[in-house]
């Protein structure tokens, strides 16, 4: 597996980004932000299903207001999303965690001065989030909104903080579609040392988002490319999270959770496998320790898989075989299989703690 690129480590809040941090996780409200029971009830959703760092929009006065109740009221990392007004920003840094925004699109150099000298008083980093679809004009009109344009707006707004002397940044390169966004993360990864934040924007429904963002970032983390991410989905707030933590774990990036072997089935099957696997993947969902875990339909791969998993089943016709590390520990009737396999896998976990 290729090495991940040396970055320079940041910290939004308690959560470091890049070094050798772990990958960590992001999403974002989609309540109203100045509706603080509402924000502060996704944002707790949010963290009890995994989630490391959440970001609100923030487009008035009132929303920047409402930053400090909020707050006070979670307890992971806030992230501001602020466009064109630099008061807001000003607002926002006196009790977020990090600030989101473009110095190109805030106007006069003065105006990020202040959100600079802001976001310096309380050692806030800043992520600078190019969007292929929200190109300052000059990029837009010399390259459209094409990676290039996107790498291009990415340096210019890096060397605007640069020459500030601000150097706490984190960068996201997001387009809607996969090609775009990998080619932008893999074109500015040599040219700069700060984190990168991984996301293909605006990725659509459940499925349509969780390939996208498959291929999209899985792509980039097994070049060794990311130091946190969010999947997009119009969907659940959880969804989110799930996905997002799948990939990162099936890119090899993170050993956390089980990994689930299962058959796909074929005519060979005497069981209902669909179902138990179906009952496993939820039974173990909470268990946090690395381990393999496989399920198979009948005898003919189910020896060798169990050899490499932790805890495995076989299924047979009527009844089955419960293995650990590859040795036999029961052979039962169908109807009892599953909840000894979770007794396994749950004893197994523990003992690994
Ligand atoms: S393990 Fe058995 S039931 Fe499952 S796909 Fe392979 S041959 Fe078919």
């Amino acid at each position: 597996m290729k090495q991940r690129y040396p970055t320079k480590k940041i910290f939004v809040g308690k959560v470091a980004v890049g070094g050798d941090a772990p990958i960590s996780v992001q999403s974002m409200t989609y309540s109203d932000t100045k509706n603080i029971e509402a924000t502060v009830e996704q944002i707790n959703r949010l963290h009890f299903a995994g989630c490391d760092i959440v970001r609100v929009a923030v487009p008035d006065m009132e929303d920047a207001l409402a930053l400090k109740a909020i707050k006070e009221q979670i307890a992971i990392p806030l992230v501001a999303d602020i466009h064109f007004n630099y008061k807001l920003a000003l607002e926002a840094a006196k009790w977020v965690d990090c600030i989101r925004f473009n110095p190109g699109n805030i106007g006069e150099k003065s105006r990020v001065k202040e959100i600079v000298k802001a976001c310096r008083e309380r050692n806030l980093p800043i992520r600078i989030g190019v969007n292929a679809g929200s190109l300052e004009k000059e990029f837009e009109q010399k390259y459209g909104a094409t990676a290039q344009g996107m790498v291009e707006s990415a340096l210019y707004n890096i060397k605007f903080l640069e020459d500030l002397g601000f150097e706490d940044i984190k960068i996201s390169l997001k387009a809607s579609d996969v090609n775009r966004t990998v080619d932008a993360y893999r074109m500015l990864r040599p040219l700069v040392e700060y984190p990168f934040h991984l996301g293909v924007t605006e990725a659509g429904t459940i499925f349509h988002a969780t390939i996208k963002s498959a291929i999209g970032l899985g792509a980039l983390l097994l070049d060794g490319i990311g130091d946190t991410m969010r999947v997009s989905i119009t969907g659940e707030l959880e969804e989110e999270i799930k996905v997002a933590k799948a990939i990162i774990k099936d890119s090899g990036r993170s050993r956390e959770g089980v990994n689930i072997i299962s058959c796909p089935t074929c005519g060979r099957i005497e069981a209902d496998l669909v179902s138990a696997v179906a009952q496993v993947e939820k039974r173990t969902a909470h268990i946090k320790a690395p381990l393999d875990i496989s399920v198979m339909g009948c005898a003919v791969n189910a020896i060798g898989e169990a050899k490499h998993a932790d805890v495995a089943i076989a299924y047979g016709k009527n009844a089955g075989l419960i293995m650990v590390k590859g040795e036999v520990v029961a052979k039962l009737p169908e109807d009892q299989l599953v909840d000894r396999f979770i007794d396994e896998v749950e004893k197994f976990a523990n003992n690994l703690k």
